[in-house]
């Protein structure tokens, strides 16, 4: 027996989820289908990335690409300009104003839908099709269980996988990237080595410079490389065509980065910035990662990414200024090498072991923590979520060969071990990443929710009941 049930139920109320369900407010008006969005959060909205209070942690998009609405792109400028009339397409605001807008929209969205959108704070556990019937049966922490006929899954990131084993000594010095409490309880002085130089890395790095005393911080990746800065006061990138320098989406990888580098070189010598280039490509960066083998995928996830990344994702521009400030001070070391060993000392220290990047000799630190940035996982195994785990088991979920997420059709319905999608089961997120690369920012997943609201409007307008597999055959 069931607690409830709903028609339409979404289970993540960050991002990807508060946005679907404000899409399918407004697509399903006629229907009047009711949603249900479960997060454990009391009052959902704002998620992983725009929960914090640190109005020192900015976005890393301009202010003038971060509408949540892809048809209304001054949205979210307007909302910043009531705050203050100064802001502008080129500021980078806070990640706390953004999380505020996002639970503004939420809000609105319920207010001029009432009794439409029902939020229960908990978290799912398991997800089951319900036998000989339609839909879903969802097991919640609380012990509740929800019947609901189409299930979106928008949970998010997962944390960080660590490179070495962790015995239980080590893993207590392990904090997890997001873990800003536990950061702010290390004793002021205590060294501590930073995994990762990502944008990640630099929030840690950030948290744990906010105190008075300086401590030692080392930061650790393999090519210790930091992410380049935005320009000042950007304008955001019109929509762009297809770039034709590239004619048809290269087939490999070194043919890609060939032609990106001669479009930058003739840029610049027209006065541009290598920023544009990149800008105008993004758009396109599913159709190049679509069009490309599975090998040469491999190849970029090698060798490429970790230039990709630091050249695509950009810190803001005061972010950056004030990074460069806390490298040119004696507290912090970035260094290039791999983390080879480690283990608790009798004095409760952490000895770390690493080698540095095109050196034989190995190097050691002693640390009183490591803060794990290694960027978050996208594959699913006994680090996911219960929910995560048992959605593989069963099949219904089916990771992608490289690692980057599930595979999902181009309706974002997972496909099952069958390689059939499960009627009534939705994806949105993060995960995406494995179908289009380019698929965690907001740029890309307000577009995401949009045209996953339409599909499963359609569905819904044209099978009130779910279809079975062979009907959608
Ligand atoms: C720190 C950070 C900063 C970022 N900054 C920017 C930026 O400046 N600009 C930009 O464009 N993009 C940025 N991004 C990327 C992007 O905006 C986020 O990845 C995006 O918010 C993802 O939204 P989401 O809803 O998929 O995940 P989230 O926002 O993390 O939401 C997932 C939600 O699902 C809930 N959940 C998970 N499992 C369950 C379950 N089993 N039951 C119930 N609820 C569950 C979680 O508690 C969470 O609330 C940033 C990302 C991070 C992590």
């Amino acid at each position: 027996m069931t607690d409830d049930s709903t028609p339409i139920l979404i289970i993540g109320g960050g991002f990807s989820g508060t946005l679907t369900a404000i899409h399918l407010l407004r697509t399903t008006t006629g229907q009047a289908a009711s949603i249900t969005l479960l997060d454990p959060a009391a009052v959902p909205g704002r998620g992983l990335a725009y929960r914090g209070n640190d109005d020192n942690l900015l976005l890393n998009v301009p202010a003038g690409n971060m509408s949540a609405f892809a048809d209304d792109p001054s949205h979210f400028v307007e909302f910043c300009q009531q705050i203050d009339p100064s802001f502008n397409v080129g500021s980078f605001v806070s990640r706390r104003l953004y999380g505020r807008y996002l639970q503004l929209n939420l809000q609105r969205a319920m207010a001029a839908n009432p009794g439409r959108l029902r939020l229960v704070q908990d978290q799912a556990h398991a997800v089951h099709s319900r036998p000989g019937k339609d839909g879903f049966t969802v097991t919640l922490a609380s012990g509740r269980l929800l019947a609901a006929q189409h299930v979106v899954l928008a949970l998010g990131h997962q944390v960080p996988g660590f490179p070495l084993p962790l015995p239980p000594k080590e893993l207590e010095k392990v904090i997890e990237p997001w873990d800003f409490q536990r950061m702010s309880q290390l004793p002021g002085d205590a060294p501590v080595l930073i995994l990762g130089t990502g944008h990640t890395a630099v929030d840690a790095l950030f948290q744990l410079t906010q105190q008075a005393r300086p401590r030692r911080i080392w930061m650790l990746s393999r090519h210790g490389l930091l992410p380049h800065a935005h320009r000042l006061n950007p304008v955001p990138p019109a929509t762009s065509q297809y770039p034709t320098y590239l004619g048809e989406a290269p087939l490999r990888v070194r043919t890609l980065l060939r032609e990106l580098r001669k479009e930058i070189a003739r840029k610049a010598l027209a006065g541009c910035d290598w920023r544009d280039v990149l800008n105008q490509l993004r758009p396109h960066t599913p159709r190049l990662w679509q069009a490309m083998p599975l090998v040469e995928r491999q190849r970029f996830l090698r060798h490429g990414m970790a230039f990709w990344d630091i050249h695509r994702h950009r810190l803001a521009p005061l972010s950056a200024d004030r990074l460069q400030a806390l490298k040119e001070s004696d507290e912090v070391q970035v260094l290039g090498g791999r983390l080879t060993n480690m283990r608790a000392t009798s004095r409760g220290m952490l000895q770390v072991q690493f080698r540095p990047r095109c050196q034989p000799r190995e190097q050691s630190l002693e640390v009183a923590a490591i803060i794990n940035c290694t960027g978050p996982r996208m594959s699913i195994g006994s680090h996911s979520s219960p929910l995560l785990q048992q959605l593989a088991r069963d099949g219904l979920l089916v990771p992608d060969p490289n690692k980057l997420g599930v595979l999902i059709d181009d309706h974002y319905q997972p496909t099952c071990s069958s390689g059939q999608a499960t009627p009534g089961l939705w994806y949105v997120g993060p995960m995406l990443k494995a179908q289009h690369w380019e698929a965690i920012a907001v740029p890309e997943l307000r577009g995401h929710t949009q045209r996953l609201a339409q599909h499963l409007a359609r569905q819904l307008a044209i099978y009130p009941v779910l279809p079975t597999q062979a009907e959608l055959a």
